[in-house]
């Protein structure tokens, strides 16, 4: 199957906006081990949508058109294409019930333009959009395969992610079957796992492997087709084992999971519960592991101590520890996660104390960040971490790395 993208839009073209649908949508197509040749970006204009259309269907077996399904006159993707393909447009009823909803929520009236978001191909399946007004569409014609997403990419990822990959998935399995297993690494870069697994990435055949960078952490994708999935399972376990061997200690998930709810798995399946005292992260640990749903399990309560001042009034830490070695320190990071845990009543504790920047303090450099992890009958630990990036990132990161540390 030979696959290639169509971006549309005037902005993409004159310079104004950079096309990251063809970079993303080529990664996943790559993972489902269907080749992408061709990148095309044109102007909403329907004479030059057509000829770029026209090549297309000559040339591909999978096209995507990315953009141009919104209300406006000069969104003409959907147009252009049932034109090209002689294909009948019908209001579809459910796409309608789902503009209707939208704009009930909005207390307004459907604009007469958006209307027509809601007509599909009479021969097509749409793709429901959690997060907009447009569905995306599929159709097929001369054994040619059409997908047509929106173009906000807030609207284009979690669609893809949701419906189009499965929608692929059994497109692609009609001859066999495909199985992606992704597992979530952290506190290793993407180059240095991609380098530890140069060979395994270099000798791919079946599985594959791939390695992608997230905000915060690192996935690995195995990609395997088997005529089952027994057969998968068996074609994973080798490949997974020696991954395991090499960069296991990075690895927090098997399954695609975030680091907090693996968190909460692990301390909920204990009925273990965790406070924080953080000071340069904010509070953001405990942010991040209640979005996790039915966290007050686990999650009893944590302190923002940011001064000093608050240091010692509500965590305990001697005023002489912090005059000695300073707020961001060994010792600090310990007085935080043993009070804390005793104070209230948990079975862990983890302490950040570092320096998030701009500016170096204590006459110690940015980055540096202290984790204490208390844990109920055990010696406190300490780590010691040295960040690179900016405030945020340093932040983002050091609150990630308590979690990691809580799960290891
Ligand atoms: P709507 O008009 O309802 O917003 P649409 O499906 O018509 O949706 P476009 O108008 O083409 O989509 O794009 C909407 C926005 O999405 C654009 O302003 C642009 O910022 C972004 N966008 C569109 N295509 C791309 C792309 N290929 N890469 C990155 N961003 C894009
Ligand atoms: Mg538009």
């Amino acid at each position: 199957m030979r696959a290639e993208i169509i971006t549309v839009g005037t902005e993409l073209v004159s310079g104004q906006t950079l096309d990251r649908h063809s970079y993303y949508l080529s990664q996943e197509c790559y993972t489902l081990g269907v080749p992408v040749y061709f990148h095309t970006s044109v102007g909403d204009n329907d004479k030059q949508l057509m000829d770029v259309i026209r090549l297309a269907h000559s040339r591909s077996d999978l096209v995507f058109l990315c953009g141009g399904l919104g209300p406006t006159e000069d969104d003409l993707t959907k147009e252009v294409l049932a034109e090209f393909l002689a294909e009948e447009l019908i209001l579809d009823p459910k796409a309608l019930d789902h503009l209707k909803q939208i704009f009930i929520h909005r207390l307004e009236e459907i604009p007469s333009n958006n209307y027509k978001q809601a007509y599909v191909f009479k021969n097509g399946t749409l793709f429901h959009n959690l997060h907009g007004t447009a569905p995306g569409l599929t159709v097929t014609k001369d054994q040619v395969t059409y997908i047509l997403l929106p173009g906000p990419p807030r609207e284009l990822k979690p669609m893809f992610e949701a419906s189009v990959r499965p929608f692929l998935m059994r497109l692609l399995s009609q001859k066999s079957v495909i199985r992606l297993k992704d597992y979530g690494f952290f506190g290793i870069g993407e180059s240095s796992l991609a380098e530890k697994l140069n060979d395994l990435i270099q000798n791919q055949s079946n599985p594959t492997i791939a390695t992608y960078a997230k905000d915060v952490g690192v996935i690995l994708r195995l990609t395997a087709y088997a005529t089952d999935e027994e057969e998968a399972e068996r074609l994973f376990a080798p490949l997974e084992e020696e991954v395991f061997r090499r960069v296991g200690s990075y690895c927090y998930s098997k399954q695609n999971e975030s680091l907090e709810e693996v968190v909460f798995g692990l301390l909920s399946q204990q009925n273990k519960t965790v406070a924080f005292a953080e000071s340069c992260t904010g509070g953001l640990a405990t942010h991040l592991l209640t979005t996790v749903p039915g966290s007050s399990k686990v999650v009893k309560g944590g302190l923002v101590c940011y001064t000093n001042e608050i240091k010692t009034l509500m965590a305990n830490v001697p005023e002489d520890t912090l005059n000695k070695y300073g707020s961001v320190s060994f010792e600090t990071a310990k007085y935080l996660a043993d009070n804390t845990r005793q104070q209230f009543t948990t079975d862990y504790a983890l302490s950040i104390t570092g320096i998030a920047g701009p500016s170096a303090t204590e006459g110690k450099p940015i980055g540096l960040i202290w984790i204490g992890l208390a844990e109920r009958g055990k010696v406190t630990r300490v780590y010691q971490l040295q960040l690179k990036g900016s405030r945020k990132r340093i932040q983002l990161l050091a609150a990630n790395y308590a979690l990691f540390i809580l799960q290891q």
